[in-house]
């Protein structure tokens, strides 16, 4: 680039590189849902799933490789965690994602969504990893998904999934106020700690609180509540009264997610008519529900079922493998 001063080369030089961390596979469901394995330099590697709908195309971007947070039902807690992602691997996957589906005809024939400029419309922040304990970097990823000059979507066509880190959705009210997505999955504390550990930390008060900040920082804000339907856990109609009591007061709407499940899982999904019962009882009570259609199981790329391939740096591991090495 010779049109540039020879100081600002040397300065690119030493501080940025063009590479992109790899597609090392490539799984298309029969419903037209994609997901990656992406090798990063380091070789750990991340998914990144393509999710195509008659009106648009979303990408689940990965925030982290693994997540610390230990969620009793979801599969990349179990992989346990390795490191946050910086600001290019996040952004990489959007990158890769609309090169592949751009330039790979199968993929393209196969997806339900038509699309006129760019494949990925919208992006939720709802792959592998806790994207708020990862706050630095998942801000300046953002920053570049509605950039103009970059892939200019409106903050609206992103959200942020969170299991509920309440400092961090604060923070990201101030600096970033995408769309907002929190993980409750239950009515009551007791329950959610036993389901999402990190209620025994910021318990459900505090976060509805924190959300109720967020609505009120901004006009038509609304929460997402997702809530995972595991039978006989969670799925008693007790349990949707005891919900919309919760949440009488806060601008949401709740996204009911049938389980999906895994090799080794103790869970099982709750049947389709109990997730009926439960999504009439929420709506008899003016709260406004969808249930999230199950799309990739075929392939492993639904909700909670993405596992990458990483060594884990927990000490939960390190425990396990001292306890092997004694064994042996
Ligand atoms: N750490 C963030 C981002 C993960 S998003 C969060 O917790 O929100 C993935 C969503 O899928 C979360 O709501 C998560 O709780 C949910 N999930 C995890 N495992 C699941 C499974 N096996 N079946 C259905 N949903 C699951």
């Amino acid at each position: 680039m010779t049109d540039l001063s020879k100081s600002l080369r040397f300065l690119l030089e030493n501080k940025a590189t063009l590479t992109l961390p790899e597609i090392v596979d490539q799984k298309a469901s029969s419903d037209g849902t994609v997901k990656w394995l992406i090798k990063l330099h380091d070789r750990n590697c991340i998914e990144t799933v393509y999710i195509p709908e008659t009106d648009r195309g979303t990408l689940c971007v990965s925030s982290q490789v693994g997540c610390g947070l230990n969620c009793t039902f979801c599969a990349t807690a179990r992989q346990g965690y390795n490191r946050n992602l910086d600001t290019s691997e996040i952004i990489s996957q959007v990158i890769l994602a609309n090169r592949a589906l751009s330039t790979d005809p199968e993929l393209n024939s196969n997806s339900i969504f038509r699309f006129q400029e760019k494949p990925v419309t919208n992006i939720v922040m709802m792959g592998m990893g806790e994207p708020l304990l990862n706050l630095e970097n998942v801000i300046k990823a953002m920053h570049l998904m509605m950039d103009d000059y970059a892939f200019g979507l409106s903050k609206r066509r992103i959200t942020l999934s969170t299991a509920g880190h309440v400092p961090g959705i604060d923070a990201l009210a101030e600096r970033c106020r995408v769309s907002l997505a929190v993980s409750l999955h239950a009515p009551n504390d007791d329950l959610r700690s036993k389901l999402v550990p990190l209620n025994r930390k910021y318990p459900i008060k505090a976060l509805l609180n924190s959300c109720h900040r967020y609505c009120n920082f901004g006009n038509r804000i609304r929460v997402t509540f997702e809530y995972v339907m595991l039978k006989g856990i969670n799925d008693d109609i007790k349990h949707a009264r005891e919900l919309s009591g919760l949440l009488q007061d806060v601008a949401c709407k709740v996204n009911l997610i049938p389980f999906n499940s895994y090799s080794g899982i103790p869970y099982e999904r709750s049947t389709s008519d109990q997730i009926e019962r439960f999504s009439e009882e929420l709506r008899r009570r003016n709260i406004f529900v969808i249930t999230r259609k199950t799309r990739g199981d075929d392939i492993e790329a639904a909700c909670g079922q993405l596992a990458g391939d990483f060594a884990d740096r927990t000490k939960r591991s390190q425990r396990i493998s001292k306890q092997q090495i004694a064994l042996s």
